[in-house]
């Protein structure tokens, strides 16, 4: 193997590289997860996780990947056999729609062709012709990591209540959340799953289900077994600011410090350095004349951008020439977009010159693996870096 020095750049769509101050953070000694201090620390977390969420409820913190958030916001809400709509918007979609599934709920699958986000009209037409209110939740994945695309998470909720439907809202926000704007109160969501490793900057290992009023409700009759996963006795002993299960302590110590870097910050900020990281990062794209996943401009992604290559190039060998040349990882195409595309994560623990090294990255490998990328992507990419 040969030997890199310097810092290796971790450009997948999480995880996300971690701040210096939240891995110091981490390096501290386990506390008694009963005791005051312990309690206060959890105080002091549920309130600075509500902005990020954009809500004033109950938000629940597992010791878990995202995938265990995913499972807590299904059974938590449903009993067997309900149906759920989902939306075959990408990689992600795919495999909770296939939880949902194996949970024992009717997941149906409104096909998708993994450039587009969830059809808010699309929506209205499942739920509209629902007379009886079979569908129970709609299942939507906020930013579909495996492709780029955003979808539009107000609109769908439009169309919910525009066809006058009481399904729940159920999002999953884990590569989106403290990157994308995101209001779980504002835009009616009533669960919102969310993980640490993403945009939250911290190392895997933290999951979160954020939970509306509707939700909670909708708990005390569902019939799936939560067990592990139940709401109830953790929003219970959370009220005193203890666990009912031994918590994830030096996460937690990373979060607190992750989450003052984020309001130090400021969120508006978070959310518009993203943007910006990704308009320079479709400028390189669009100039090395090669293609973006995603195919509307209202959905692009500000957390990551997926690359099409060319017909006849193995987007594998090229993330392969990066690491071996340049030490840095990309994401691979994940499901039926393996070998296809490449992705570009740009969230997080990120700023201009990460951006313009991980773009020079990409445009060297491009090179070395035979596509004709013009050597003006990486400028168009600094022109919007230095314009803003
Ligand atoms: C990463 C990711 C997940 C899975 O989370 P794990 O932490 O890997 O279990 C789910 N949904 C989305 C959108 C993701 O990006």
């Amino acid at each position: 193997m040969t030997i890199h020095s310097g810092r290796h750049f971790l450009q997948i769509p999480g995880p996300t590289n971690v701040p210096e101050q939240v891995l110091r953070a981490i390096a501290a000694p386990a506390i008694d997860h009963r005791g005051p201090e312990f309690a206060a620390l959890t105080r002091r977390l549920l309130e600075a996780l509500k902005p990020v969420f954009g809500t004033g409820g109950p938000i629940v913190i597992y010791p878990a990947s995202g995938t265990g958030a995913w499972e807590a916001a299904l059974v938590n809400t449903l009993s067997p056999g309900d149906r759920v709509l989902c939306f075959e918007t990408g990689h992600f979609a795919t495999l909770w729609r296939e939880m949902a599934q194996g949970l024992g709920l009717d997941a149906e699958c409104l096909p998708g062709d993994w450039r587009h986000g969830v059809d808010p009209a699309a929506v209205a037409d499942v739920l509209g012709a629902d007379r009886a209110h079979t569908v129970k939740a709609v299942c939507v994945v906020h930013n579909e990591t495996s492709t780029g695309v955003t979808s539009r998470v107000p609109d769908i909720r439009r169309a919910i209540d525009e066809a006058a439907h009481p399904a729940l809202l159920l999002v999953d926000t884990v590569s989106s959340l403290g990157s994308l704007d995101y209001r779980h109160d504002e835009w009616g969501v009533d669960v919102t799953v969310a993980g640490s490793q993403k945009g939250l900057m911290l190392p895997p290992g933290l999951s979160f289900n954020a939970v509306s009023d509707k939700a909670l409700r909708a708990s005390r009759t569902a019939r799936l077994s939560a067990s592990y996963w139940d709401w109830a006795p953790v929003i219970a002993a959370n009220e005193s600011g203890f666990f009912p299960h031994t918590p994830a302590t030096n996460l937690l110590y990373g979060l607190e410090e992750a989450l003052r870097m984020l309001h130090a910050e400021g969120l508006p900020a978070v959310f518009a350095r993203h943007a910006r990281h990704a308009r320079a990062t479709r400028a390189a794209v669009r100039a090395w004349g090669l293609e973006v996943l995603c195919a509307d401009e209202r959905e692009y992604s500000g957390s990551l951008t997926a690359v099409r290559t060319p017909p006849g190039v193995d987007a594998d060998a090229v993330r392969q020439t990066v690491l071996e040349r340049f030490d840095m990882s990309l994401g691979a195409g994940l499901g039926r977009l393996a070998g296809r595309v490449f992705r570009i994560g740009h969230l997080g623990h990120f700023n201009d010159l990460t951006l313009a090294g991980t773009l020079a990255g990409v445009q060297m490998g491009l090179q070395l693996s035979g596509v004709a990328a013009d050597p003006r992507g990486l400028n168009a990419a600094l022109d919007v870096l230095r314009s803003a």
